[in-house]
């Protein structure tokens, strides 16, 4: 991977080629970014650049051979890396980390036990990570998993793959100045984290731990303590948008649309973009037309309907809803141009500030918000979205009673 393959993060990128060229490199980095946000494929341009000959001053093709008349002269370095802002892609150290086969960068993910009993370590699914990687640098654990066939089944980084990763960085590095460690995930280390503290306090000379993780709250504190921070920002809405456009083939007017409600996050857009067809709006009118009328039965079907949809389809649900009430006070304070909106959408979204003010809007974004938080993590379908019809009511019947007052 390369700096250039990933998306927008000028700045990030500007300031990890320099704590490389200022030689400010802490030997366990934290690359913290939220989903879609591209830390994972940052991480991996991060580590070729590490090991590229030319990023080192090493390659062959720069360095003179051993002297004719058996005295070595002086040789200058012929260090082209101050200037280097991303691997050459030319030295082999290059082709290694693209393929990543580079028998200096270790990999460490969560992973699941094919059969009951088994300890699984992350090597045990390498190929299936290299096709992954390829296949999708912005996917989430979730595909991830999904990829390796887990189903419901919980994925860990395990103790076994704890040893391995001390066992691993024992050795001697192969072929590069530095061996390192890149670990996706990390809220995935129960306690047996605390195996690799020593590791990431003191470790050998020249390993380079890079952690990737979505939520610092779900890190082992310990292991949080002993990292320097690389925050990874949202994507900004422009840059998912041509990203959109120029890697996904996606008509502009589609792209913009789709960048709106992705907010700063491209597996969100590209997800978007796979269930174009869902009319998320026809179901959300449905939703708001049984909430209002008080419509009891209507709102145990149109619950039911909403549970079949599974974890991924309702959290975009959720956000689409999001995206159209945050929509909504736009179209109140700017008035209809330059909105993320469809032309039915923008009906709709009049027709919402009509039943609901910015407070009231404000306060179902929060419900949304919990609502998505609770749906990431296994809440029971149903019951979520019984409750939300009911408290959507309330939040919209108050402003009724304070009007009438
Ligand atoms: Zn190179």
């Amino acid at each position: 991977m390369f700096f250039k393959d990933v998306i927008g993060q000028t700045e990030v990128k500007q300031h990890l080629a320099e704590m490389v060229q200022l030689n400010r490199l802490s030997h366990a980095l934290l690359f913290l970014g939220k989903q879609g946000s591209g830390a994972l494929p940052l991480a991996l341009a991060f580590g070729q650049f590490l090991v590229c000959e030319k990023v080192n001053g090493k390659s062959t093709s720069n360095q003179q051979g051993p002297s004719l008349f058996g005295f070595d002269e002086p040789v200058e370095p012929m260090n082209t890396s101050p200037t280097l802002t991303d691997a050459c892609g030319e030295c082999p150290a290059c082709t290694k980390a693209w393929q990543m086969v580079h028998p200096d960068i270790h990999f460490s993910y969560p992973v699941i036990s094919k059969k009951s009993g088994d300890k699984p370590k992350s090597t045990d699914f390498i190929s299936d990570w290299r096709e992954f990687i390829q296949q999708s640098p912005y996917g989430n654990v979730y595909d991830w998993l999904q990829f390796i066939g887990a189903e419901n089944k919980q994925g860990n980084i395990t103790a076994e793959e704890c040893n391995d990763i001390i066992r691993q960085l024992s050795l001697k590095s192969f072929e590069s100045e530095y061996k390192i460690l890149l670990m996706w995930m990390p809220e995935y280390l129960g306690k047996e984290g605390n195996k690799l503290l020593k590791l990431i306090e003191e470790p050998p000379a020249n390993t380079l731990f890079i952690l990737v993780a979505e939520s610092e709250e779900q890190i082992l504190p310990t292991i949080l303590s002993r990292t320097q921070l690389v925050k990874v920002p949202l994507l900004e809405n422009v840059e998912v948008e041509q990203a959109l456009i120029e890697r996904n083939n996606t008509p502009p007017e589609q792209a913009r649309l789709v960048a709106g409600i992705a907010q700063g996050n491209y597996h969100e857009a590209l997800q978007l973009l796979q269930h174009s067809e869902e009319d998320w709006l026809s179901l959300l009118r449905e939703w708001m037309n049984v909430t209002l009328k008080e419509n009891q039965l209507g709102q145990v079907k149109w619950v039911e309907e909403a549970a079949k949809l599974g974890r991924e389809k309702q959290k975009q649900f959720l956000r689409y809803y999001n995206h159209l009430l945050e929509q909504c006070v736009r179209l109140r304070i700017l008035g209809p141009q330059n909105l993320s909106l469809s032309e039915p959408e923008k009906d709709f979204a009049a027709r919402l500030n009509k039943v609901a003010s910015v407070t009231q809007q404000q306060a179902i974004i929060t419900e949304l918000d919990k609502a998505a938080y609770y749906v990431e993590r296994n809440a029971n379908a149903k019951i979520l979205f019984h409750a939300l019809t009911i408290k959507m009511l309330h939040i919209i019947k108050d402003k009724v009673l304070v009007s009438v007052v």
